[in-house]
């Protein structure tokens, strides 16, 4: 792999390699170039992950001539597609070099193993949300139970905006989440549950289930399984799985590629 990168710098095929170094006992990500070729010596490949697409949508914003490689797990790789089909990365401008870390799979989306091996500290809440449930299981809960278990753990957030920064398809170069009239200022936690639906909403059709939000959540709350729910929303009425094609348009419901089958949503009364 050092070797193949090594390659793509000197010959130009790209200007900047996206990986890891650890620095001072910590790995972070880091830009390797022709320059500081020889650092590639310390590139790290395993149990890292962050979102280096964001980083690249950063770079190709502002210098898009530049050629980014990078290190694509499943999951990097179905941010790339979402950033391509949102027009905020060329795959033109993209090399990767794939990783395999987990199970997980484009067309599935399945479990990552990377969140399960990390799941320490994650338990079932009595009045909350366990953040391994799976989404079929909490919606046999009563909605009016369900209910008030989500606005439990919107409770705890303290507005960091940890989940949006890390998160590789939050892209907006003005965020809602921080609109005043949208979003309510001077006091914690955010108001409930709009901070939570407003971002929720912005997810339907391009959260990747990468589970980065819910891993720098410093509440601990259960976000990956609320995007779960507006994807699952998005799958039933427009047939869109997200991240599995960097062709797809999030628009093109009419189109050719997807057929508008609105499917009756069931909400009982008791929330
Ligand atoms: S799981 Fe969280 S961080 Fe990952 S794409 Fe979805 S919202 Fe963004
Ligand atoms: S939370 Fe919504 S508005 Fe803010 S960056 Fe993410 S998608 Fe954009
Ligand atoms: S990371 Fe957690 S605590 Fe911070 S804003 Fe997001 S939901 Fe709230």
């Amino acid at each position: 792999m050092k070797e193949q990168i090594k390659t793509w710098l000197e010959e130009g095929m790209i200007d900047v390699f996206l990986g890891y170094k650890t620095v001072e006992g910590h790995p972070i990500p880091y830009c390797f170039t022709k320059d500081n070729v020889d650092e590639l010596e310390e590139l790290v490949e395993s149990q890292f992950r962050y979102s280096l697409e964001k980083v690249a949508s950063h770079i190709h914003g502002a210098h898009p001539e530049i050629k980014i490689g990078l290190l694509a797990r499943d999951c990097n790789q179905r941010a790339l597609n979402v950033l391509y089909v949102w027009n905020q990365l060329d795959p033109e401008s993209i090399k990767t070099i794939k990783l395999t870390c987990c199970p997980s799979n484009l067309k599935e989306h399945a479990d990552c193993s990377y969140l399960e091996q990390n799941a320490v500290g994650r338990q079932k809440f009595e009045i909350g949300i366990d953040n391994n449930a799976a989404l079929a299981t909490i919606e046999t809960m009563a909605q009016a139970d369900l209910f008030q278990k989500w606005m439990y753990e919107f409770s705890k957030c303290i507005k960091c905006y940890g989940c949006r920064n890390i998160c590789p398809v939050c892209f907006c170069k003005e965020c809602s989440l921080e609109h005043q009239e949208l979003i309510g200022t001077g006091a914690l936690p955010p108001e409930i549950p709009i901070f939570h639906l407003v971002r929720a909403v912005h997810m339907a059709g391009r959260c990747i289930d990468c589970g980065l939000c819910e891993d720098a959540c410093p509440a601990g709350i259960p976000l990956r399984l609320l995007y779960r729910k507006v994807n699952e929303i998005t799958q039933d009425l427009f047939g869109y799985t997200t991240g599995t094609d960097q062709n797809q348009s999030p628009f093109n419901i009419l189109g050719d590629q997807v057929t508008l089958e609105p499917k009756p949503i069931h909400l009982d009364n008791e929330a």
